[in-house]
């Protein structure tokens, strides 16, 4: 009897065949997105719980931002910034007023958003605070995720993404995250230094959230030491933790949360990427002030597509369904709510040891060693059962559904983790 050959197969042989082995994914072939939903090549119907790592906050295809998309690709698509175009320049303005900076240099992927903050530090601090010609050093923190560019992965202690790869930018200093006096001891005894790069929250590495006053004490100890705070907001930013920005604390973001002095931990250097883009064309961006931006000069640094008017007008409309559709409150309100009905489950359960995270960006640690695969089996029985998602870092799943999702949704959703987990349980 000949097996069929399923469309599902066909593509996956395709991709195997004719693409480079750089991701390992789940053996599903999706076709088609409309909000919190996925459909595979099969006709099979999805929760998105992985939300393109963060990048499609406002759910797939949402209509304003490929509205937006459409408009602008029928009217001009890109220039290089040889020349002006009439959308960056208002799309500047926005997105500074948004966030609250005075300038953005815009860029395409997060890593290079990461990159050019990198340059900025540098070139800083050779010019604002006078560290010699290529002396400066950033601190980064252990467990960090920044990108896969050359430079970013030489300060990684990811193996995986780092061996075979180098020889490796120096010029980094790796300390534990959410240790404040780890980074004092640093600050003092090392003169060199031009900034600080962190994850607000550490996504990658396990949805890492640290002490409630960190963050603060970040920007006084960076601001007392002459440092730039670095925010790298990629994953955590536009509001994925339930605020705008995780550095803006607990506050609600309902109006003008952004430089509320009593939750806002200010960056010098904000990173944004991923939701930037409505998870419809990728933009990202790097914000700061005056004093700090302008170092940069007429062909110091850019890219041929950045800040190209597709890619101003999607951001744009990304950013405006945040605020229009209150994503970061439901994000806060339906956190709480799944975190609530996870706790309630893992008293009983053997196989969860526990939930953790902020807003809607949440992770589950599984009771199992990092190299078993039942992490990868949970998913794949998730999978079957209707909802998708990934591990990350072997016994962890983190869950991050777009924020467009309404609370009968995530309960819906919340059945078929609890059922597909009791199936794990031992006995
Ligand atoms: C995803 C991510 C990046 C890299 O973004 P790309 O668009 O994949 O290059 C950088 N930093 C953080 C925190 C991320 O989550």
């Amino acid at each position: 009897m000949a097996t069929e050959i399923t469309l599902t197969d066909q593509f996956i042989d395709l991709e195997h065949e004719r693409g480079a082995h750089n991701y390992h994914p789940l053996p599903v072939v999706l076709d088609k997105g409309e909000g919190v939903y996925l459909w595979d090549v099969e006709g099979k119907k999805y929760f998105d719980f992985l939300s393109a790592y963060s990048a499609v906050n406002q759910g797939h295809c949402h209509p304003k931002i490929v509205q937006a998309l459409q408009d602008q690709a029928q009217q001009l698509c890109l220039t290089s910034r040889a020349f002006h175009n009439s959308a960056f320049g208002p799309f500047a303005a926005f997105i500074t007023t948004y966030f609250g900076f005075d300038k953005v240099l815009p860029m395409n992927s997060g890593a290079e958003a990461v990159e050019t903050a990198i340059k900025i530090a540098r070139k800083w601090g050779v010019k604002k605070k006078g560290i010699p010609q290529e002396q400066a050093q950033i601190v980064v923190c252990h467990g960090n995720f920044h990108g896969r560019t050359t430079t970013i992965i030489s300060f990684s202690d990811d193996q995986v993404a780092r061996k075979d790869f180098g020889p490796y930018t120096p010029g980094f200093i790796s300390i534990p995250h959410n240790d404040i006096k780890a980074l004092e001891s640093v600050f003092s005894t090392n003169k060199n230094i031009v900034g600080f790069l962190v994850e607000p929250i550490q996504g990658e590495a396990g949805i890492f959230t640290p002490d409630e006053d960190y963050l603060r004490n970040v920007q006084q100890l960076c601001n007392d030491h002459e440092v730039l705070f670095i925010a790298d907001e990629i994953q955590t930013g536009i509001a994925r933790t339930g605020s705008l920005l995780a550095v803006c604390g607990n506050c609600s973001c309902e109006s003008s949360c952004l430089r509320q002095p009593d939750t806002f931990a200010a960056p010098d250097i904000l990173i944004l990427g991923k939701a930037l883009s409505g998870g419809v064309y990728p933009v990202s961006a790097v914000l700061a002030n005056h004093d700090v931006m302008d170092v940069i000069q007429p062909g110091e640094h850019g890219s041929t597509f950045g800040g190209n008017p597709i890619a101003a007008a999607v951001a744009t409309a990304a950013l405006n369904v945040v605020k229009d559709e209150s994503l970061a409150q439901n994000a806060r309100k339906l956190g709480q709510l799944f975190r609530n009905a996870m706790n309630e489950y893992i008293k009983n359960s053997d196989i969860v040891t526990l939930v953790r995270g902020k807003g809607l960006l949440n992770a589950i640690v599984i009771n199992d060693s990092p190299d078993s695969g039942t992490a990868w089996n949970i998913c794949m029985a998730l999978k079957e059962n209707g909802l998708l998602a990934k591990p990350t870092h072997g016994n962890i799943i983190r869950f991050a559904p777009p924020l467009v999702m309404s609370e009968d949704e995530l309960f819906s959703c919340v059945d078929i983790i609890i059922k597909t987990l009791s199936t794990f349980e031992p006995n």
